[in-house]
C-alpha cells in the first residue's frame, strides 16, 4: 500500500453525479462499481473533495464581469480575470460540479449520454446519420469544466497553418507565432524533458502528460504505422506533425484535469470570484448597444444580474449563438418569424457550423473478450492512480496523415484506436464480456471538414433546445477524405505487425450499401452516410472575422459587432476547426479573451 492510498479526503461535502453504480447499470456491474465509487470519492487526490469550488447560492447586484457557461473556455476566462483582486467576476454554469467519476480517465465513455450531458440530437441531415434516420447524437457535457470534464483529454493544438489561415481570413493577431504564447501560458507539461520547451512550457495550470498506463497492443499499432509507411512522432505538438504517436493529455499522474479542475479550483479562496450552478443564462440585457447584464434561471426561479464591464459568452458551439439570438442578436429574419426583437442584425450569428466527422472501423484480435477493469486494477488505482483506470486504454494512440487533398507537412487524417477500456465491469480478474475476440475499433476521422451546418432557433423558449443541423458530408470532398482514410486504415491489417494478431476487419457489409461491391470506395462512401460518427469538435457558430466579412460575429479581440461590452469567448469563434481535437485550442482562445480584456481595461 503506498501513501496516497492513505490520503483519505477529510472533507465531507457530497459530491453530485453521475456515480460510477449510474454510468454501468446493469446489475452484473452494481457491487463492483458502488464500492469502486465510494473509494473514488473518499480519495483526496482522485475526487478532489477539499480543493473544488463552493458555489454561490445567491448572487450579488452587480459584478464587473459575468461569464456565461463554466466549461473549456468559461472557467478560464473567470480563473483569469479574477486574478485581478478589485475585479468582481461571476460564473454562471448551467449544470453541477463535475463527479468523481469524472476524474478517473477510463470511464470517459460511459459518461458519454449520461445525466451529465445536455445529449443533443442533430437533425434533417440529407448526407450522414441516415442509419438513424438522418439524426446524429451530439454528446455535450452540462456541468463545471463542460466537454473538458468528459472528453476524451487528448492534447493536441492543430498546426502552424489552421492558425495562419485564421490570421489570413483578417483576424490579426491570431497567427501561429502569435498564439503560440498562449497555449504555453496554460501549460504545466509533466515531461518537458522528453518534449522539449521549445513547443512546451511547465508552471502553468493546466497540467499535460502522457496518461502512466499504456496498453501492450499500443507497441503493435505503432509497430503497423511504421511498417505501413505512415511514419512515427514522438509528439505530434511538436517538430514532427505526421505519423503514429502516443498523445499527451490533460491529466496529472493519472486523474483528469477539466479546465476547471486546472483553472477554477486553485482560485477557490479568491472572494472576488463567485459561481453559481444549476443557472441556466436565458437572455443578455442590451440597452442602447451596450450589454448591461443577463437573466438566469436557478431551480426554477428567474434571477437578473447586472455588469459594470463586460459580459463574456462561453456557452459552446451549441448555446453561445443560442443565447444570440435569444437576446436579440442574429439573422433578422429568423428573429422576426420567432418574434424576438431584432437588437443588432448579425446573419453570421448560428451559421458555420461544422464538425469534423468520421466512421468506426472495427477489428477482431487473436485475444480473448475480456473486461478490462476488475478488482486488481481498480485497487492499483486507488493505491497510486496507475493502472488500466488511469488511461484511456488504446485511444492514446493516434495517427496524424495527410490524404490525396492536402500536403505531407499538413496532416488532415486522424486515427484513433479503441480497446482496452478499463471501465463498467463486474469485477473479477478475467471475466468475459463475450465468448467472442477482443476487439479493436479504430475512430477514423477526416479533420478538415468543407460542410457546414447551422445552429437555429426551435422556439423563442430560453428552455427548448436549439436545432442543430451539422450537414455532415455534405460537400463531398469530406467523403474522399474519409473514404481514404478508411483505406489507410485497412492497410494497417496488412502489415506483419497486425497479421500477427490476426487483426481483421469485422463491420459487417451494410444492407443499405449492398450495391456497392464490399470495401470498395463505393461501399465506403455510402457507409460513411449510413453510419456517420460525429467527432464532437464543434464549432465556427460564432465566427471570428472582421466587419467586413458579413458573416463574421465576432471580432479579432472576440468582441461582438454592434454591441458594446460583450464578447464571445469558446469553441463557437473558430472561423475554421483546427486540425486535431479542439479542447486545447478552446483553452487558448480563452486565454486570449483574458488577456484582450485585461489590456482594454488597463491592467
Ligand atoms: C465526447 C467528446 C470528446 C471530446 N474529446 C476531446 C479530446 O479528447 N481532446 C480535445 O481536445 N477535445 C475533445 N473534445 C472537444 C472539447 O472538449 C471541446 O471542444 C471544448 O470543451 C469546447 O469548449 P467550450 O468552452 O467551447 O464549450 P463547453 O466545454 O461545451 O462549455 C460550455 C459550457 O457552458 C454551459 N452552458 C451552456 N449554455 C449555458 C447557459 N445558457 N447558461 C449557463 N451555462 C451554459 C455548459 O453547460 C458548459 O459547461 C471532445 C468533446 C466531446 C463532446
Amino acid at each position: 500500500m503506498t501513501s496516497e492510498y492513505s490520503e483519505l479526503s477529510t472533507c465531507n461535502s457530497s459530491l453530485s453525479g453521475p456515480y460510477l453504480q449510474d454510468l454501468c447499470s446493469g446489475s452484473a456491474f452494481i457491487l463492483f462499481m458502488t464500492i469502486l465509487e465510494t473509494y473514488i470519492q473518499a480519495s483526496e487526490l482522485i475526487s478532489g473533495k477539499c480543493e473544488r469550488m463552493t458555489p454561490v447560492d445567491n448572487t450579488e447586484t452587480v459584478y464587473d464581469y459575468v461569464i456565461v457557461g463554466g466549461g473549456g473556455a468559461g472557467a478560464v476566462v473567470a480563473a483569469r480575470l479574477s486574478e485581478i483582486s478589485n475585479w468582481t467576476v461571476l460564473l454562471l454554469e448551467a449544470g453541477e460540479d463535475e463527479s468523481a467519476a469524472m476524474q478517473i480517465p477510463s470511464f470517459d465513455e460511459p459518461l458519454l449520454g449520461s445525466e451529465i450531458g445536455w445529449n443533443y440530437y442533430t437533425t434533417n441531415e440529407s448526407h450522414a446519420c441516415l442509419s438513424t434516420n438522418g439524426s446524429c447524437i451530439w454528446y455535450s457535457a452540462k456541468c463545471l469544466g463542460g466537454n473538458t470534464a468528459h472528453n476524451g483529454m487528448i492534447y493536441l493544438r492543430g498546426y502552424k497553418q489552421d492558425y495562419d489561415e485564421w490570421a489570413s481570413m483578417g483576424n490579426e493577431g491570431w497567427s501561429w507565432e502569435e498564439v503560440m504564447p498562449f497555449f504555453l501560458k496554460s501549460e504545466d507539461n509533466g515531461e518537458i524533458e522528453r518534449v522539449g520547451s521549445e513547443y512546451h512550457s511547465t508552471g502553468g495550470p493546466l497540467s499535460v502528460e502522457r496518461f502512466p498506463y499504456i496498453p501492450s497492443f499500443s507497441q503493435s499499432i505503432i509497430a503497423a504505422g511504421i511498417e505501413a509507411g505512415y511514419g512515427y512522432s514522438d509528439d505530434l505538438n511538436g517538430d514532427v506533425v505526421k505519423g503514429v504517436s502516443i498523445i499527451q493529455a490533460t491529466n496529472k499522474h493519472g486523474v483528469r484535469r477539466s479546465s476547471s479542475r486546472a483553472f477554477l479550483w486553485p482560485a477557490r479562496n479568491r472572494s472576488n470570484l463567485h459561481v453559481s450552478l444549476n443557472s441556466l443564462v436565458t437572455k443578455i440585457v442590451i440597452e442602447d448597444g451596450q450589454a448591461v447584464g443577463v437573466e438566469y434561471d436557478k431551480n426554477g426561479t428567474s434571477n437578473s444580474v447586472n455588469v459594470s464591464k463586460e459580459v463574456i459568452v462561453c456557452a459552446g458551439s451549441i448555446r453561445s449563438p443560442h443565447l444570440l439570438m435569444l437576446s436579440g442578436i442574429g439573422p433578422k429574419a429568423h428573429l422576426d418569424s420567432f418574434g424576438i426583437e431584432v437588437l443588432h442584425d448579425l446573419p453570421g450569428v448560428g451559421e458555420n457550423l461544422h464538425d469534423q466527422v468520421s466512421h468506426a472501423v472495427n477489428f477482431t484480435i487473436n485475444e480473448p473478450d475480456i473486461f478490462d477493469n476488475d478488482w486488481v486494477a481498480a485497487s492499483e488505482y486507488l493505491a497510486s492512480q496507475s493502472g488500466p483506470l488511469s488511461s484511456i486504454g488504446l485511444s492514446q494512440v493516434v495517427m496524424a496523415l495527410p490524404s490525396s487533398l492536402t500536403t505531407s507537412d499538413y496532416p488532415d487524417i486522424q486515427l484513433f484506436f479503441e480497446a482496452y477500456v478499463a471501465s463498467c465491469a463486474p469485477g473479477e480478474k478475467g471475466a468475459l464480456k463475450s465468448s467472442g475476440k477482443r476487439s479493436v475499433g479504430v475512430g477514423v476521422g477526416f479533420m478538415r471538414p468543407k460542410s457546414r451546418g447551422r445552429i437555429s432557433l426551435a422556439s423563442k423558449d430560453p428552455f427548448v433546445y436549439p436545432v442543430i443541423w451539422s450537414n455532415y458530408l455534405d460537400d463531398s470532398r469530406d467523403v474522399t477524405g474519409l473514404v481514404e482514410a478508411i483505406q489507410l486504415t485497412l492497410a494497417l491489417a496488412n502489415t506483419s505487425a497486425l497479421k500477427a494478431h490476426n487483426f481483421t476487419l469485422s463491420n459487417p457489409p451494410l444492407e443499405a450499401c449492398s450495391n456497392y461491391t464490399f470495401r470498395s470506395d463505393e461501399y465506403w462512401a455510402c457507409a460513411v452516410q449510413q453510419d456517420t460518427l460525429p467527432e464532437w469538435h464543434d464549432v465556427g457558430s460564432c465566427k471570428m472575422g472582421p466587419a467586413s466579412d458579413s458573416m463574421a460575429v465576432v471580432d479579432h479581440q472576440l468582441r461582438v459587432h454592434g454591441v458594446k461590452g460583450l464578447r464571445v469567448a469558446d469553441a463557437s469563434i473558430m472561423p475554421k476547426v483546427t486540425s486535431a481535437n479542439t479542447g486545447a485550442p478552446t483553452i487558448m482562445i480563452a486565454e486570449r479573451a483574458a488577456d484582450f480584456i485585461k489590456n482594454y481595461w488597463g491592467r
